[in-house]
């Protein structure tokens, strides 16, 4: 018998960490506030914690896969040492303009289903928080129901379910894991 996960969808840069533009140096990795919370609010709910990241500054030469693979090993830790077990990182090291089209930049769904398809995720019951439309579509391309935009302004381009200026107003006392998903089933119904 096979039994399906539900995972938590993060993007990387502007959602774990402040967005620098094409962060690939500890010093210049700062965890956004409130995401240690957040992420340890989901997974005592028993989600999986999948982050999804479009690294272009690989394509553009900008760094390497190799230091981009150390300062995530640094991350993954760093959230261990907060109690928070990340279940995988998958990145997108293309840009169209430099390595051509991929299926994994996002919007393309290609990172969620390889996350889907790998650990054995039900789309339907997660949920992705991103900080950009690419993020939102990408999610809307996976088929997840519960798309969360964070950004000082409600951007346009795609219907996301929920929006907070910020991760200290996504509140997980005021508005329970659950409550997500009930009001996205509202909106659906
Ligand atoms: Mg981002
Ligand atoms: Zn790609």
């Amino acid at each position: 018998m096979s039994m399906l996960n539900r995972a938590i969808f993060l993007d990387r840069d502007g959602v774990i960490n402040i967005d620098k533009g094409h962060v690939h140096k500890q010093e210049d990795f700062v965890f956004c506030e409130n995401i240690f919370d957040i992420l340890r609010a989901f997974q005592s709910k028993g989600f999986l914690i999948v982050i999804i990241t479009n690294q272009a500054g690989i394509a553009k030469k900008y760094y390497t896969t190799d230091v981009f693979q150390s300062l995530n090993s640094w991350m993954v830790n760093e959230l261990r040492k907060q109690e928070i077990t990340v279940t995988n990182v998958y990145f997108c090291p293309h840009h169209p303009e430099h390595t051509g089209t991929c299926n994994c930049r996002k919007p393309e769904p290609g990172m969620i289903f390889q996350a889907r398809d790998e650990l054995n995720i039900d789309l339907s019951e997660s949920l992705l928080i991103g900080d950009k439309i690419s993020d939102i579509k990408a999610g809307k391309n996976a088929g997840i129901k519960n798309n969360v935009l964070i950004n000082k302004v409600p951007l346009q381009g795609a219907d996301y379910e929920h929006y907070f200026e910020n991760l200290n107003e996504f509140n997980l006392h005021s508005l329970p894991v659950e409550s997500l998903f009930q009001e996205a089933n509202k909106v659906l119904a």
